[in-house]
């Protein structure tokens, strides 16, 4: 039964629309289950009727005729209840309505199961049987498997296919597809589609215009990889027993036929670019090898697989670093990295759509840095159809436009401007100070480090700087980066800033932030290796960033210190013992170092309960909410399906929060936010109701958060915490907190928000 489910998913998954896929669900489903009948009905999103979408055993010009009600029948029933609905005799069964013009007269033996992702009703898959029989547990649960694995299938294929009809119409007509916000903003541009190096299947077609240089370049990078493979089988002849070695025969004997080859060649001619048409050639070859019977057949799919990827990092070997490929780029891809990002220069960026990651993973905070709208977990979107099309990127509610019709275009375009009159009303507030009406100085400090080049953050009238993530300069290497070098690069921004604070945290990689030369692979890593404990178990690494910051800091003392991801005491205790160390050590130099304010981030709730000893130790906090949400509420931060979870408002949240303040403020120690709540302006709200004594965020959040900090008193946001602590879910304590803002008129700040 596995084998079967793991086949038709693939099939389905490589459909290349949503006709397709359906076809091969109710031909694969008739087969394994050996029924008369199966067939599924799709729901409309506008009128929740039920569409008989694709058959096999009911007449097939019935399809896209025969329309049920949300609630007919027994389809109807299927959906409504959200259950399967096994009937030995379905004529005898009162919900039952008899559908003229399906052929469906003689069955009894009724199984609809539904199709649901995200909690929404797709569709109904059924299956029926002339004879009277309830069908079997097994293979109701074989139906209902198959369900819930093809629901992303589907709407997949129907987005896909969606997609190419666009492509095909000479006029626009729009498609819209479903994501979450990621950096505020509305993007007007043209998509240029990125893929990792190396991965066939995320490889987009591209037109190309000189067939035969493309063919020729193809024909080198097969003569390369000919040339690899014999290579290997030299080297392994003396190791490898003969049978074995017959594989490089296989592989060069595949390389060398007509079908591989001969087939990509044709498609490049066709007028797809070699990748694109590789991508095609080697997707087919797998399918037939992966729908054999014979086990050791299927497994031959992963050679074939293998050797397109080698073809392909051929081609890629000259192949130029993206650019500037169109005037305003709206970057796509299944998952963009933060070096892709740095590849577009600034003044083309117009935005980013991404089918992974939410508005809390690492892509989206640097583009919320640099101002970029994005739109994360757009998980429908058919990626490799996209490249050049014209496309609409609605930070503030996820939702992207592909081919848009004029209508829409307009209608953003009238969104931009009245964005940069708000923008231009900010900053005459930014250059204000930050005090509430009645008189508490919230100091607003800024998040730097993800953007390379400090200068333009320097002028965004911050405080200073809250949180540097030092990982950057690390990334962009391609090794440790040696004291020398980090003592520049911290230099710039303590000189830039100074006499105002700098806070450099202390490297923090791992879970999400990975160092190409540097890889952990682990099954959980936001629960693994990362920040301080890699640190302290590299304390060779550690001492290095330490003498850094601080020699940096000589003659400005405007360094502070903070650590990241401290969970225990003993771990804050190790890491105070290395900078004493570090410290001596320059003193013992020469070096007329001093010592900075040290203090850590909460952002592990363990951390929460021990407050008390923390601030023995150290300096002040700075509460990190983008992990301390994730690991207090269990919600992985980039997980786009558990996303709408991922709530900084939660009563959980707050709640840590104002004991984390409360303990500290007993102490007498200060905490600051340095996650993305603090660029939020209604959590900003509830975060001065719980007594914050300063914030730290994004360039582009800054003017808004100071609006909001000058427009409400210290007394009128403790009342309406008041008022939040009342409530139950994090969905009214944002209602109660947006409609505040909207009275205080300032309802353009308002966003779906996090
Ligand atoms: C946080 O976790 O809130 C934080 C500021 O750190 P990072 O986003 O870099 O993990
Ligand atoms: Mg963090």
């Amino acid at each position: 039964m596995l084998d079967i489910l793991r086949r038709i998913i693939q099939e389905v998954n490589s459909a290349a629309d949503l006709d397709q896929a359906l076809g091969i669900i109710v031909q694969r489903v008739r087969e394994s289950v050996a029924v008369d009948v199966a067939s599924v009905y799709l729901k409309t999103a506008d009128t929740g009727e039920f569409v008989l979408s694709a058959t096999e055993g009911l007449r097939k010009d019935a399809v896209g005729h025969v329309r049920l009600a949300a609630s007919e029948g027994l389809v109807g029933m299927v959906g409504e209840r959200e259950e399967p609905v096994n009937l030995e005799d379905a004529p005898s069964h009162p919900r039952y309505r008899f559908t003229k013009g399906t052929g469906e007269n003689p069955y009894h033996a009724f199984l609809g199961v539904p199709i649901i992702q995200h909690g929404t009703v797709l569709g109904v898959l059924v299956v029926r049987q002339r004879q009277h029989r309830r069908f079997a547990e097994d293979e109701e649960a074989f139906l209902v498997t198959l369900a819930a694995q093809l629901a992303g299938a589907i709407s997949h294929a129907g987005a896909s296919g969606e997609i190419s009809h666009v492509l095909q119409a000479s006029e626009g007509v729009s498609v819209t597809l479903k994501g979450l916000p990621g950096a505020p903003g509305v993007a007007i541009g043209q998509a240029l589609v990125v893929y990792p190096p190396a991965n066939l299947e995320a490889i987009p077609d591209r037109s190309v215009k000189d067939a035969d240089t493309e063919i020729e370049n193809f024909r080198v990078a097969v003569t390369a990889v000919q040339d690899d493979i014999r290579d290997y089988a030299n080297r392994m002849s003396s190791i490898l027993p003969a049978e074995e070695l017959a594989l490089f025969d296989a592989l060069l004997l595949m390389l060398g036929g007509d079908s591989l080859i001969g087939e990509t060649v044709e498609r490049i001619r066709a007028g797809n670019w070699a990748p694109g048409a590789l991508r095609e050639t080697i997707g087919e070859h797998v399918r037939v090898f992966e729908s054999m019977e014979d086990s050791y057949m299927r497994e031959r799919a992963s050679d074939i697989r293998d050797l397109g990827r080698r073809i392909l990092t051929h081609i890629q070997g000259d192949r130029p670093a993206i650019g500037a490929a169109y005037p305003r780029t709206v970057l796509v891809g299944e998952e963009i990295s933060i070096g892709q990002l740095a590849e577009i220069p600034h003044e083309s960026l117009a935005g980013i759509v991404s089918v992974s990651g939410s508005s809390s993973s690492h892509v989206a905070i640097l583009a919320q840095a640099m101002g970029v709208p994005a739109v994360m977990g757009v998980e429908d979107m058919p990626v490799g159809r996209l490249e050049g099309q014209a496309i609409i990127a609605d930070g503030y509610r996820g939702d992207v436009f592909v081919n848009p019709s004029e209508l829409v275009r307009e209608e953003f375009l009238r969104l931009q401007t009245q964005e940069s009159k708000l923008t231009e009303v900010l900053q005459h507030v930014s250059r204000q100070p930050s005090v509430t009406p009645d008189g508490v100085n919230i100091p607003l400090y800024l998040n730097i480090g993800l953007v390379s080049g400090i200068e333009n953050e320097v002028h965004a009238n911050g405080d200073g700087v809250g949180l540097y993530r030092t990982e950057i300069p690390f990334l962009m290497q391609d090794r440790f980066p040696g004291e020398e070098f980090q003592l520049r690069t911290y230099r710039k921004a303590l000189e830039a800033f100074a006499p105002r604070p700098v806070t450099l945290r202390t490297l923090d990689v791992g879970g999400d932030k990975m160092l190409p030369y540097f890889p952990v692979i682990e099954d959980n890593p936001f629960l693994g290796w990362r920040g301080i404990r890699i640190s302290l178990d590299h304390p060779e690494i550690f001492l290095t960033q330490i003498r850094a910051m601080m020699r940096a800091s000589v003659g400005l003392n405007n360094l502070t210190i903070m650590l990241p991801m401290v969970s225990t005491v003993t771990e804050l205790d190790n890491a105070l013992v290395l900078i004493n160390q570090a410290q001596g050590e320059l003193l013992e130099e020469g070096e007329l170092v001093v010592r900075p304010p040290v203090g850590i981030m909460i952002e592990v709730p363990s951390a929460i309960y021990q407050i008390g000893a923390m601030a023995k130790r150290v300096d002040f906090f700075s509460i990190g909410t983008n992990d301390l949400t994730q690991y207090l509420l269990a919600v992985d931060r980039n997980n786009s399906r558990v996303a709408g979870l991922y709530q900084s408002l939660h009563p959980a949240v707050l709640g840590a929060i104002k004991q984390v303040i409360d303990q500290a403020h007993i102490l007498g120690k200060p905490v600051s936010v340095c996650g993305e709540m603090a660029g939020d302006p209604a959590a900003v709200l509830a975060l001065m109701g719980l007594g914050v004594n300063s914030l730290s965020m994004s360039a582009s959040n800054l003017p808004r958060i100071k609006w909001v900090i000058r427009s409400f008193t210290r007394e009128e946001a403790r009342d309406l915490l008041e008022q939040a602590w009342q409530l139950e879910s994090p969905r009214e304590i944002r209602e109660l907190y947006n409609a505040v803002l909207e009275q205080g008129g300032l309802g353009g700040l308002v966003r779906a928000g996090n």
